[in-house]
């Protein structure tokens, strides 16, 4: 009790909503559609903590996918890293009308002023979710009327293998009509090599010019292979955008301090302090 209590009080500021639809893409990765009760806003590119009821007080961050619905709902995407915490309490054992509570929304990726430029998004499995939001701004930015003409627009898009690549329908038939747009899917692998080596190839190979930008989401491994690619391939590291890495266990407060291994599928467990 004493432990709930003290971990209550670190908490952030919350939301809270209503789970409108539960979606299973696989046995360990949902979509998930949730109304908060009150206006929510975000920008593109941003993550925020949940809570589901079946575990209090243990927040983790996840992407806010696209641009909210019509009715207001926002979306998620969520693999399951393993048993017992929030991944599996959103993955396994959420139902639609299930209440969970969100917190403040955060992050790093943005298209910024400018986005005609040459733009590299690179993801890995649920970044896709990130990567979503910020394609549809741009898409908003682009529309007839806008200023705005398009420049390159790559989207890297790695998965272990060819099952785990997901919304598929969607990313093709957005791709399809965007001639701004290259989507480069990346699975397999060299044995031998680290889990995120042929991605990072896959990124460079693209010949991504100084001035360019990269936007990344994924596990931190991926995102420090990734961004010592890049910045061997000359793009200045000021130009490479993504959000802080989570703190090793020790350093991460809340009573969730185990944290699931940081494995090539997955992000790396965080407590979202207040
Ligand atoms: C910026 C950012 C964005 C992210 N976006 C996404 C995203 O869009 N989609 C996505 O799938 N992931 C995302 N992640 C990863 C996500 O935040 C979680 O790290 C991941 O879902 C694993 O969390 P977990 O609680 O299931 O497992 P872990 O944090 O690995 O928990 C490990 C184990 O600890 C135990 N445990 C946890 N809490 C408790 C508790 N309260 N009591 C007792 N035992 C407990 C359980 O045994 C659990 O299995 C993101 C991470 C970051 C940093």
């Amino acid at each position: 009790m004493v432990q709930g209590a003290e971990a209550a009080l670190h908490e952030p500021p919350c939301w809270e909503a209503t789970v409108t639809a539960h979606r299973l893409c696989g046995p360990d990765l949902a979509v998930l559609r949730v109304r908060p009760h009150e206006t929510f806003r975000y920008r593109a590119g941003q993550y925020t903590a949940l809570e589901s009821a079946r575990l209090p007080h243990t927040w983790r961050p996840y992407y806010l996918a696209g641009e909210p619905g019509r009715d207001g709902d926002l979306e998620f995407h969520v693999r399951r890293t393993g048993p017992g915490g929030v991944s599996e309490a959103l993955v396994r054992h959420t139902t639609a009308g299930d209440r969970i509570r969100l917190g403040p929304p955060k992050g790093n990726l943005a298209l910024g002023e400018e986005p005609a430029g040459e733009l590299h998004l690179v993801a890995w499995d649920t970044g896709w979710a990130a990567m979503k939001a910020l394609l549809q701004e741009l898409e908003g930015r682009l529309r007839p009327a806008s200023e705005h003409r398009a420049g390159r627009v790559r989207l890297f898009l790695g998965a272990d293998g060819l099952s785990s690549l997901y919304d598929t329908e969607y990313l093709t038939g957005f791709e399809r009509s965007r001639p701004w747009l290259t989507v480069v899917p990346v699975t397999g692998g060299t044995p031998g090599e680290g889990a995120y080596d042929h991605l990072a190839r896959a990124v460079t190979r693209s010949r991504p010019t100084a001035a360019g930008r990269a936007l990344l989401a994924g596990p931190p491994a991926m995102v420090q292979t990734v961004t010592a690619a890049l910045t061997r391939a000359g793009l200045p590291a000021e130009h490479v955008h993504h959000d802080p890495l989570p703190a090793g266990p020790r350093d991460l407060p809340g009573p969730a301090g185990t944290f699931g291994s940081a494995g090539p599928r997955m992000f790396q467990g965080q407590s979202v302090p207040a």
